[in-house]
């Protein structure tokens, strides 16, 4: 089994996606199903409604879960594991406040020191325990010996037990903390293969040494894929416009092509334009680099003016508010100064809108208006050319500028010639 594991706190970072995506693709590979798991325990940052976002994103990439779970509702089992942990002596309850943890911190950080949990609470007996009615956690001891496992990405990875820490797996709420919730959750979910960002190769150990505890035998393997930078070589943060795949969407980028740009990514791939399926076919997560990739919006607009033109001509109309080929393949012919469907759009929109005659070739512009509204249809652009030039007697600059003008509403752009080809249809709505 292999799984995506979001949690609705925010929007979902390009980053996230790019973990959606991997996991699917080796899951079809695998021939394994594909979960969806929403880790929801923390409530106090989920926001209404994101997991239905996350849920329709995921949709529109046509990334498909074959078993979908919210982790709240697994959250009597965490509980009864945690308390199993107690009774076997692997965990206890600590009774420090939380003030009390924050001065320890502020202490480590004066002394320039990791911060470690004190052990107080460690030695307890069941007396005090049971005497004590202050609030408590559980934590769960840490380990004896080093926690060491082998990253399909980065190498062999060691955690010595003072890193590990004697750390929290339930809150003073009953909930569980991301690493009990998630480490019980993918043992329980039979997952064999975990891959996740970076940020979370530092959590891996913890959730090792949980499962140790609870006595699971099998290993999970891992991948934690390295960050994506900016174009200042920073993390990707939501303050990058381009970190949001909603803000990506939104923009007029395809699914298509920011899957192809997500794997292609820090990847050596055989192919620069794909999509997922033919992914599947090849992706090898050993082609992966180990450094962080740098985000290239400049080659995103690329690909995704390869994946608009890879598209069905009626079905990229769509996109338009038509359903004809030729708004289709007008659509192409402006990818050669376009890069998204949103700018594609305002081309598209210009065409159709009422033209503004106040310019300098707004007189010319009405002659034409009216010898084409008078005129019959043409099918080819030279015979439409020359009974527009012979009833307007206009010629050279003085005819070619306000009838690219009439037909397009900008002073430059893709061939006339083109154009006409796939607007002559509407030709009268056009020259109002
Ligand atoms: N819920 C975690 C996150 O969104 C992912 C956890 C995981 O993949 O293990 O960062």
């Amino acid at each position: 089994m292999l799984r995506f594991a979001p949690s609705p706190t925010g929007d979902m970072h390009i980053g996230n996606l790019r973990v959606a995506i991997f996991n699917y693709i080796l899951a079809k590979q695998q021939n394994k199903d594909f979960i969806v798991r929403i880790e929801d325990t923390d409530r106090e940052r989920n926001i209404e409604d994101k997991d239905q976002e996350i849920l329709a994103i995921l949709q529109k990439f046509g990334i498909n879960d074959d078993q979908l779970y919210y982790q709240s509702k697994n959250l009597h089992i965490h509980q009864h594991m945690a308390i199993k942990l107690v009774e076997q002596k692997k965990a206890f309850a600590c009774f420090c406040s939380e003030q009390e943890l924050e001065a320890q911190r502020e202490l480590a950080k004066k002394n320039k020191k990791a911060y470690r949990y004190s052990g107080k609470c460690e030695f307890l007996t069941q007396q005090e325990v049971l005497k004590s009615d202050k609030k408590y956690v559980i934590r769960l001891k840490k380990p004896e010996s080093d926690i060491t496992f082998e990253d399909a990405i980065k190498g062999e990875q060691s955690m010595s037990p003072g890193e590990v820490d004697s750390f929290v797996i339930l809150r003073a709420d009953g909930t569980p903390t991301y690493n009990f919730a998630c480490a019980v959750d993918d043992m329980i979910h039979g997952v064999s293969f975990v891959c996740r960002g970076e940020d979370h190769t530092s959590n891996t150990p913890k959730q090792i040494h949980i499962r140790n505890m609870l006595d699971y035998e099998k290993s999970i393997r891992y991948a934690h894929l390295p960050i994506i930078l900016n174009t200042e070589g920073k993390k990707m943060s939501k303050r990058d416009d381009a970190s949001s795949v909603k803000w990506l969407l939104s923009e007029g980028f395809l699914p298509d092509a920011i899957i192809n740009y997500l794997v292609q990514l820090g990847n050596k791939t055989p192919k620069e334009i794909f999509d997922l399926h033919e992914a599947i076919e090849w992706f090898k997560l050993e082609n992966v680099s180990k450094a962080p990739a740098k985000f290239d919006l400049d080659k995103l607009r690329f690909l995704n003016r390869a994946h608009i033109n890879r598209t069905d001509d009626r079905t990229l109309s769509k996109y338009f508010g038509f359903a004809d080929e030729q708004v289709g393949k007008l659509a192409k012919l402006y990818t050669e100064e376009a890069s998204t469907l949103k700018e594609i759009d305002e081309k598209i929109v210009s065409i159709f809108r009422p033209k503004n005659f106040d310019n300098e070739f707004g007189e010319q512009m009405k002659i034409l208006q009216q010898v084409i509204l008078d005129a019959p249809m043409f099918d080819a652009f030279d015979a439409f050319k020359k009974h527009l030039m012979e009833k307007s007697g206009l010629k050279g600059k003085n005819f070619f500028k306000p009838l690219r003008l009439l037909l397009t509403n900008k002073p430059n752009g893709p061939e006339v010639a083109d154009v006409y080809d796939l607007i002559k249809g509407y030709i009268t709505q056009i020259v109002r």
